[in-house]
């Protein structure tokens, strides 16, 4: 079933090259790949005679890598596409998703519209795949998630995504239990929250509801810690009690962990290998103003890291380009990853898939999903450092964008 395509002329990093202890670059070889039933069938050493079939594309000789994934955005949030206008003030965050609310609702365009906006930025930076939150809590019901339900019904056959149902306004302290619970009955893929002890002012109870949930619907959790000191820590324990009990191991993740800066000594080293033994994954924005976890302290000791763009000028923020490789970049030049290696084993970081480039292999395997995109970079460390642009990207052997 399925006819097949060739993508010809495509460079795939093998190997590192190094002199004296120095490496210098990324050796690649030139491929061509066969595409079937949205997935990689073949893959064989470019051969230029190759190049006139009647159902080929041609690479350009571009550097081929894995997808990219936005772990953290709002897609019901953002104000792409409306003129701009600077966010409101708010003193903390409840009077923010307080007014947030309104000033959504009073927006020129439609929560579809900008919903679509978002999605085609991400896609035109090379992303396929999207974990979004979507509030779901009294003061806005089902609303939000079926707007963005149906514009993602657009996307179908272009994208990847996983939907987290978030009780913005706090699961007890707005009540949301039955909207949470509502959302997930319906097939949210993900169950989120908001800081269970600042906002909920009841840890105990918010996640003990969370991760019932979680279990009965068998779901990941994604919950937002934004709390620091007492607050914070106090939670990330919590949350891996939780997890050993429920073994809910390698199905929970902590957006933001700003909180995680403040263990200190053995209890810093015991928590973050716990993190890591678990499989509690921490997911960032990598915002610049200091409230950063201890990112690269973290991945050391085994700790998943991924990223996400986040706030892509919505009521929270004016920044935000809705660019995940300027996330990616951001985060090596805060943590000096300078060299060769370093700048390519961060790529992981937006695709969730090591390239483990070792002599003479590669990261393309058949039956794999066709999935992938096209840059004009030497290297992957290029592509981070230099922030090129996306030139194509293929979702499930359809192209998604090209430039
Ligand atoms: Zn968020």
């Amino acid at each position: 079933m399925g006819e097949s395509k060739w993508l010809r002329n495509v460079r795939v990093e093998n190997a590192y090259l190094a002199r004296e202890g120095f490496t210098y670059g990324s050796k690649t070889k030139t491929v061509d790949i066969e595409i079937k039933n949205g997935k990689i069938s073949d893959i064989m050493d470019h051969q230029k005679s190759n190049l006139d079939g009647n159902n080929d594309i041609d690479g350009n000789n571009y550097l081929i890598l894995p997808t990219l994934r936005e772990m953290h955005c709002h897609l019901d949030k953002s104000k792409l596409g409306v003129p701009w206008e600077p966010i409101t003030p708010a003193n903390n965050i409840v009077e923010r998703f307080t007014s947030e609310i309104k000033e959504l609702d009073n927006l020129s365009l439609s929560l579809k519209d900008r919903a679509k906006n978002l999605i085609e930025t991400e896609i035109s930076n090379g992303v396929t795949f999207f974990r979004s939150h979507i509030d779901v809590h009294p003061a806005v019901g089902q609303c939000y998630l079926e707007g963005v339900l149906e514009t993602l019904e657009d996307y179908q056959g272009k994208l990847d995504y996983e939907l987290v149902a978030f009780p913005q306004h706090g699961l007890l302290r707005s009540n949301a239990y039955d909207d949470v619970k509502k959302a997930l009955e319906s097939g949210v893929q993900l169950i989120g929250g908001v800081d269970p002890s600042s906002l909920d002012g009841d840890l105990e109870r918010s996640l003990s509801q969370t991760f019932e949930l979680a279990v009965q619907f068998n779901v990941p959790i994604d919950i937002h810690v934004h709390d620091r000191n007492e607050h914070g820590t106090e939670t990330v324990k919590k949350l891996i009690e939780y997890t050993k009990q429920s073994n809910w191991q390698g199905k929970v993740a902590i957006s933001h962990a700003f909180g995680l800066n403040d263990f200190v000594g053995e209890e810093r080293e015991m928590v973050f290998s716990e993190l890591a033994e678990q499989g509690i994954s921490v997911i960032s924005s990598v915002p610049i103003n200091g409230r950063i976890p201890p990112l690269e302290e973290l991945r050391v000791a085994g700790v998943n890291i991924n990223l996400g763009c986040d706030n892509v000028y919505d009521s929270w923020s004016p920044f935000g380009t809705g660019d995940i490789l300027g996330k990616l970049n951001r985060y090596a030049e805060i943590h000096r990853l300078t060299t060769q290696e370093a700048l390519t084993n961060s790529l992981a970081l937006i695709t969730g898939k090591p390239l483990n480039i070792e002599k003479e292999k590669t990261w393309i395997e058949k039956d794999m999903d066709a999935s992938f995109i096209l840059v004009d970079s030497s290297s992957t460390a290029e592509f981070v450092a230099r922030q090129n642009p996306v030139k194509f990207s293929f979702y499930k052997g359809t192209v998604v964008h090209s430039l």
